[in-house]
């Protein structure tokens, strides 16, 4: 089906938001506790200032937030009535108010009361997505809930928020961009439109991710990559993704490996199986040659370019110190073993391994688990 909807405002910079947050009354704020109690939340708060206004503060959002978060939530929300909803933080603050807001706009009218998301990491482009990615911890699955009705009224990108983030969320992040970006480009509702905001988003990674990885306060390259974090979010909310995604989840789930990482270490292995590196080429490997020119990595044949954007996403991993393998990120061998089923399990029955290029089977999906466990270099092969 072909579709380009975008219902997000994006504002650059704190202006705009600060002459927003004099004119409400009761501000619901959605956070995680380092951003309270770092004092972060004063980003906001300083500047909720009409006579008689009041704020609370909703911080209990913990990494991947589970279906209990999102049900204090609620119930904090429809206690307090706000007239705006502001997330601040991750991915997760910002999954968590997403879900949040859509489950209590069923018991209460939230209308007339805008929805802001203010991501503080460059990664999930949460803040102008369909998706919110809940999990079950009691079952061990991470469900990517989507629907229009998540999509949020405004987005802040302030990169001046992002300074502080560590190096390792810097580098699980944008490897998390990176790969929104490359699974939106070649998935099955892909248009040129979702296509020209995932180019673009693949060239601000390739030009700005170990910049910003290298040197935090360097800000045109954070700047850079929360622009990038943003498009790829726009593009797979309206295309889709694939089962690197699907994979991410059920190995995060299982895991407790965090989301950008999961995906990291998997998307070598799933690009070499969506291309057909050990078998037959595929129309994806041209998709990947595709990209591969964009970034001035074409090869005069169209394998060796698709292996070439391979090779950069591999790269990057080895330059960010990310794991190479499930293994390397800490799953034993008994561990992995236990897990295989019920992740291979859960990465077919995701929703985003509707959207992947190729048509895969468990079997194929067991198979890419076991080579990314072991690092196996079959599937690099030039
Ligand atoms: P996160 O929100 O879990 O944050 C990771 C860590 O970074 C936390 O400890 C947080 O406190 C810290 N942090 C955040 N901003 C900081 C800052 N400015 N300075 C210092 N520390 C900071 O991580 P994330 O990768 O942004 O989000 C991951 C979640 O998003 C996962 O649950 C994933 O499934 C979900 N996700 C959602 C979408 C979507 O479209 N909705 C897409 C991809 C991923």
């Amino acid at each position: 089906m072909d579709r380009f909807d975008f219902h997000t405002k994006i504002m650059i910079g704190s202006a705009g938001l600060r002459e927003m947050l004099k004119g409400f009354q009761r501000v619901f704020i959605v956070t995680d506790r380092f951003m309270k109690e770092s004092g972060r939340t004063g980003y906001l708060t300083q500047y909720i200032t009409a006579p008689g206004a009041e704020y609370r503060i909703f911080s209990d959002v913990t990494p991947d937030p589970d279906i209990d978060t999102v049900t204090a939530g609620v119930s904090m929300i429809l206690d307090f009535k706000p007239d705006a909803v502001i997330a601040l933080g991750g991915g997760s603050p910002i999954d968590a108010a997403k879900a949040i807001v859509y489950f209590a706009a069923r018991q209460y009218d939230l209308r007339d009361c805008p929805f802001i998301a203010i991501p503080t990491t460059s990664g999930t482009g949460s803040e102008v997505s369909r998706f919110a990615v809940i999990t079950d911890k009691a079952k061990g699955v991470k469900y990517p809930l989507i629907d229009d009705a998540l999509l949020p009224d405004y987005a802040v990108l302030d990169a001046e928020l992002t300074r502080s983030v560590p190096e390792k969320v810097t580098a699980d992040t944008g490897m998390d961009v990176l790969t929104h970006a490359i699974e939106s480009y070649v998935c099955t509702e892909a248009n040129s439109f979702t296509q020209a905001l995932s180019e673009k988003a693949v060239k601000l990674v390739d030009q700005y991710l170990l910049a910003a990885y290298r040197n935090p306060d360097d800000l045109e390259a954070r700047q850079g990559m929360h622009n990038a974090s943003c498009l790829a979010g726009a593009a797979f909310s309206n295309a889709g993704l694939g089962i690197c995604h699907s994979m991410a989840h059920a190995l995060g789930a299982q895991a407790h490996i965090a989301h950008g990482k999961a995906n990291a270490i998997l998307l070598p292995y799933v690009m070499s199986y969506n291309a057909g590196c050990e078998s037959t080429l595929t129309k994806t490997a041209g998709r990947y040659a595709e990209l591969a020119a964009l970034i001035g990595m074409g090869a005069t044949s169209t394998r060796q370019s698709a292996l070439n954007l391979i090779h950069m996403a591999r790269r990057m991993n080895v330059r960010m110190k990310i794991p190479q393998s499930i293994k390397d990120a800490g799953v034993s061998r008994e561990t992995f073993e236990k897990i295989l089923g019920p992740m291979t399990e859960a990465a077919l029955a995701d929703r985003c391994t509707a959207t992947n290029p190729e048509r895969c089977t468990a079997e194929d999906i067991e198979a890419i688990y076991r080579q990314a466990f072991v690092k196996s270099s079959r599937a690099f092969r030039e």
